[in-house]
């Protein structure tokens, strides 16, 4: 998968991706990390602030991969329903999927602001729009239980209410999330990276990790700089992961997702289609993320990719976004970008252990908070700390002759497509 530092991202204007202080080559270490993202980062940090000897590897910038690349809405999804989820694990661990979600977001908010973090971070809450036939009935009942499991209350918004949230038409109702919110993700990846080496992590950028060995009780890593024996090592490399991990290359579908943002289109008119600045998505498999810029000037728009021409890719976002805000058809783009997302096989995050390496992998999209919160559980895993997580000991397989290459790609759009078309909405 390749990295591209000339990308025209937003995100990159206030926070480019940046070669990490140069640091004496090591090459013995408790712990090595393949990967400087939020995976990565958050591993090396929880690592070396427990007094661990932490290198970090990373073969493009620090801030090259999807961590500075995404749409900054603080999620947490989980694809899978709640009845998917019961019909495969049982109502209490199906629970527990939910139950991690709300700890691992928690979690970020407290992060952000116990280390003080500029990244914009907005706790401002998500609208996801509906379309098409849902219950209103059973969205409330799931509110409720909802609120009287974690004390916090999502609210279904009819259609005659929708004005107060968001100014297109092109919804029949919505439900608004208020514990979700936005951040500038690459601000809040560079402060990681400066967390992480303050705290005593060696980070080397421009340093693919090309062969991993396993020895009786440590682990060989090669590179262009020289070679890294560790103790341990956890694979941060999710959506780009390359050849020198066929295991978990084989395990995961690396989807683009892209975006766009608009020209300056001033704080009112972003104000008049976003009332209340929030994030937003939609309940279609295919839909559309989008959200204000922090300073509430412009807005950003994301979506899975459809065409392989960037041209006609730039104008199927733009398309999608007038079709939501027709107020914005003759708006300028001013950035696209695409960036790399993986999804395992079943759909759902992992913390897997193969052959002694731990792999946090696998966030379908949602990594802004699943990333940090695995990469974190994957440091406690080897600390002996607390690592319990749903997330760990799920099988993750993979599919006859399947190497990496999603050659399916484009007949699993055209069934999600297919399945908007005619999907009745009951999220
Ligand atoms: C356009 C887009 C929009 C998105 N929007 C959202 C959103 O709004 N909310 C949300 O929650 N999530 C979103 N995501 C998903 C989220 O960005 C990812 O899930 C998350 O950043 C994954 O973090 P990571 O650290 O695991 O991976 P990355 O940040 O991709 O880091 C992996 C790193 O591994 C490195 N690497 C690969 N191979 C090697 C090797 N051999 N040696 C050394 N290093 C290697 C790569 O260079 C890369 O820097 C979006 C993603 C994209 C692309």
């Amino acid at each position: 998968m390749a990295l591209e530092t000339n990308l025209n991202c937003y995100w990159w204007q206030a926070a480019p991706p940046q070669a990490a202080p140069v640091a004496p080559w090591q090459d013995k270490t408790d712990i090595a990390i393949i990967g400087g993202g939020f995976t990565g980062l958050s591993a090396a940090l929880t690592l070396a602030r427990a007094g661990r000897n932490v290198v970090v590897l990373e073969k493009g910038l620090i801030g090259e991969g999807a961590s500075t690349r995404n749409g900054g809405i603080t999620s947490g999804n989980i694809r899978l329903s709640a009845d998917q989820l019961k019909r495969r694990f049982g109502a209490e661990r199906a629970q527990a999927f939910f139950d991690e979600a709300v700890a691992a977001r928690a979690d970020l908010d407290r992060f952000i602001s116990d280390e003080k973090i500029d990244c914009d971070y907005k706790p401002c809450g998500r609208l996801v729009g509906l379309t098409g036939q849902f219950s209103a009935d059973k969205i409330t009942r799931d509110n409720d239980a909802f609120e009287a499991r974690y004390g916090i209350r999502p609210r279904f918004i009819e259609k005659g209410e929708l004005s107060d949230y968001s100014g297109s038409a092109g919804y029949d109702g919505g439900i608004f999330r208020p514990d979700i919110g936005g951040i500038h993700p690459a601000k809040l990846l560079h402060e990681m990276a400066r967390l992480a080496l303050a705290a005593g992590a060696r980070i080397f950028s421009e340093t693919p990790v090309l062969s991993i060995k396993r020895q009786t009780t440590t682990f060989t890593l090669a590179t262009d700089k020289g070679v890294v024996i560790a103790d341990h090592v956890i694979s941060a490399t999710n959506a780009y992961t390359d050849k020198a991990q066929p295991w978990l290359k084989r395990r995961l579908v690396p989807v683009i997702s892209e975006m766009i943002a608009t020209e300056k289109l001033g704080a009112n008119q972003v104000q008049a289609l976003m009332p209340k600045l929030s994030m937003f998505g939609e309940s279609k498999q295919l839909g559309y993320y989008y959200r204000p810029s922090p300073d509430g000037e412009r807005i950003l728009l994301g979506g899975r990719r459809m065409h392989k021409d960037s041209g006609q890719a730039k104008q199927r976002l733009h398309d999608g976004l007038s079709a939501i805000f027709p107020e914005l058809k003759d708006a300028k783009i001013e950035a696209h970008w695409p960036g790399f997302v993986a999804f395992p096989f079943d759909q759902l995050p992992k913390l897997a252990v193969h052959d002694g390496i731990i792999y946090p992998a696998g966030f379908c999209g949602s990594g802004t908070v699943w990333a940090r919160w695995l990469g974190q559980k994957a440091a406690m895993m080897i600390l002996g700390k607390e690592s319990e997580t749903v997330f760990a000991n799920l099988a993750m397989n993979t599919l006859p002759l399947y190497t990496g290459d999603p050659w399916f790609l484009p007949l699993a759009m055209t069934y999600y497509r297919l399945r908007d078309r005619f999907s009745v909405s009951t999220k």
